[in-house]
């Protein structure tokens, strides 16, 4: 039921009287070409039986049949080439749109095991070529089978012999044509990596040029450059070579058929077993027969490349995303914001180290808490954990009591609001970034949360204000001022809790105290979790967690950890940026 034929063939449901028409349009197409060589047949045989003027009637009537035939072939073809190549861009769409969603739906742990790079050529190169297969391959075969079968037909009804003696040639025909092609196919998926390789490298220098420039590496950058642009043009010859000895062997192959009929069919005339209208007909209908084999023959590279494409799309349709609602999963409104870890344990899916051991640690609603460490003890992931944004390998996290992972993702999310280390930003506008925060605000939300957060002075002295593109990455605002506008958008949430994770990267010390004093008014009346680097942070704190490789090593208020002599004491002692 669930193969993956049916699953291929259930994108063609909203399309199927497209499918229909495009393939009655084929049958007319291949029924009007089987026509035309016996039409020539047909006028040669009128020329020869009467010479005279007498003939002139039935040409006209012919040539007007033709004409008629010409404008529904045309007709036909262009409802296949318009309508057919439609259905199957739809097609690659619907696939595309599923994929998208299916993609958005995995847990960071999915994403941690993948390059982007890699997902996004799925995502457009291998749909692009199942569209095309979804779209040619029925047509074509229908085409080919009765294109070939008919010409089979005619030829036979015509001279046996000769159509044995010429189909003695097919066989080898198409085993040259299979060797060619798939030589063909190989080259062309090898510039296809190779052109992906330059990019790659182009992506690479060009995000990179300040770290190039600023080591001079322009050099060495180029030399690498140069070295992937030789090697697509070396793939590009293998191509273009195996392209040329395939055409040509066609045509060599065709040729020799068409010279064979007109001196056998020559022959079998002279004996008397052939006449010239058949003679005609003949000839037409091996001119024909290219055009099933190429159509088999495209066929045959469709299906390899669609196929492949479409295995790998299943392959990521397959992945079930791991982290997901559990089916009694409870809806939360307002939590007060009561965060337990219970003898957590954590290591990364893929690997066996574990990151937290035994972690318990309760935040009572409305606290302030700072957790510090030193680097890669595991602050980030522990706060990675409330969210879901990992599942726990042992123990579990509740809010307000509740077990997380009985609570639905969503309402989770939008209770818990976070300001990453590195803030990401959308192309788009100051605007846009600020109120994917909650996208039915208003304008004048947006700027109440822009200056609660300290962002609306700099924002308001950019060129353009709030309507500013930041570009993509937000390359054009400095650390602080990104930090801030990410402040803003949790500002705009107005979550119950709060996750900050202070950037490390120092910023100046305005920029310091500005976030410093946003961070503050954002904490107010929410359970926060700062991930702190800074001493201001963490003497405002009402509770410091210091982490280290064995756990939670102790907890207090700043001066109670500054008595105790203990780790904590030891990291200001060294004057360590926590
Ligand atoms: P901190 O925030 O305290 O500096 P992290 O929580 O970022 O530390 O990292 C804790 C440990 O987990 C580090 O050893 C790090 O290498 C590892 N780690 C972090 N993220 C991942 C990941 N996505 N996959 C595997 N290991 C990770
Ligand atoms: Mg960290």
């Amino acid at each position: 039921m669930n193969s993956p034929l049916n699953i291929f063939l259930s994108y063609y449901r909203p399309y199927r009287l497209t499918l229909f028409i495009d393939l009655l349009c084929a049958l007319v197409v291949a029924g009007i070409l089987l026509i035309y060589p016996l039409c020539a047949g047909y006028v040669t045989r009128t020329v020869l039986d009467n010479p005279g003027p007498e003939a002139w009637a039935q040409l006209v009537r012919v040539g007007v049949f033709m004409l008629g035939l010409l404008a529904v072939q045309i007709a036909a073809n262009t409802f296949v080439d318009y309508q057919g190549h439609m259905m199957g861009t739809f097609i690659e769409r619907d696939m595309r749109r599923d994929l998208f969603a299916h993609l958005q739906k995995q847990s960071f742990a999915f994403f941690d095991s993948r390059r982007t790079g890699q997902l996004m050529s799925r995502v457009t190169n291998d749909l692009f070529d199942v569209g095309e297969l979804a779209h040619h391959g029925p047509e074509d075969l229908f085409i080919a089978v009765l294109l070939f079968t008919g010409v089979f037909v005619i030829l036979l009804n015509l001279n046996p012999a000769l159509t044995l003696l010429l189909f003695a040639f097919l066989p080898f025909m198409a085993a040259y044509a299979i060797y060619f092609n798939v030589r063909l196919n190989r080259a062309l998926l090898q510039s296809r990596a190779r052109i992906a390789d330059v990019n790659a490298q182009v992506e690479d220098t060009l995000a990179g040029i300040r770290v190039v420039q600023s080591f001079s590496g322009e050099k060495l950058e180029q030399g690498r450059f140069n070295g992937e642009n030789q090697r697509f043009v070396n793939s590009r010859r293998m191509e273009y070579r195996a392209e040329a000895y395939f055409y040509q062997g066609m045509t060599l192959f065709t040729q020799l058929m068409s010279i064979a009929v007109l001196v056998f069919g020559g022959l079998y005339i002279l004996r008397d077993s052939l006449t010239l209208p058949e003679l005609v007909t003949y000839l037409m209908c091996v001119g024909i027969l290219m055009e099933p084999i190429r159509r088999f023959v495209n066929l045959a590279r469709l299906l390899q490349e669609g196929v492949t494409g479409f295995q790998r799309f299943r392959e990521l349709m397959l992945i079930q995303p791991d982290i997901i609602d559990a089916p009694d999963a409870r809806i939360i409104q307002k939590p007060r914001g009561d965060i337990e870890f219970r003898d957590v344990s954590f290591h990364y899916p893929g690997t066996s180290r574990p990151v937290l051991k035994d972690i318990n640690l309760k935040v009572n609603p409305g606290e302030f808490v700072a957790l510090v460490g030193a680097s890669g003890v595991g602050k980030t992931t522990l706060c990675a954990l409330i969210p879901r944004f990992y599942e726990v390998t042992d123990g579990e996290v509740c809010l307000d009591g509740t077990p997380i992972c009985n609570i639905t993702l969503e309402s989770l999310r939008r209770s818990i609001g976070v300001v990453q280390q590195d803030v990401y930003l959308f192309s788009g506008t100051v605007m846009e970034n600020i109120r994917y925060g909650r996208p039915d605000a208003t304008e004048t939300e947006i700027i109440q949360a822009a200056k609660q957060a300290g962002a609306h002075e700099f924002i308001t002295a950019l060129p353009g204000g709030y309507d500013t593109d930041i570009g993509q990455r937000g390359v054009k605002l400095s650390g602080g001022q990104k930090q801030r506008l990410s402040i803003a958008r949790v500002f705009l949430k107005d979550p119950g809790i709060l996750i900050f994770d202070e950037a490390t990267s120092a910023l100046d010390n305005e920029s310091e105290r500005v976030v410093q004093e946003s961070l503050e008014r954002l904490a107010a009346h929410r359970t926060t979790i700062v991930i702190a680097h800074r001493l201001s942070t963490v003497r405002n704190a009402q509770r410091i967690v210091v982490l280290t490789e064995n756990g939670i090593a102790e907890q207090g208020t700043h001066d109670q950890l500054m008595q105790g002599n203990g780790v904590y004491a030891q990291l200001q002692a060294v004057g360590a940026r926590l």
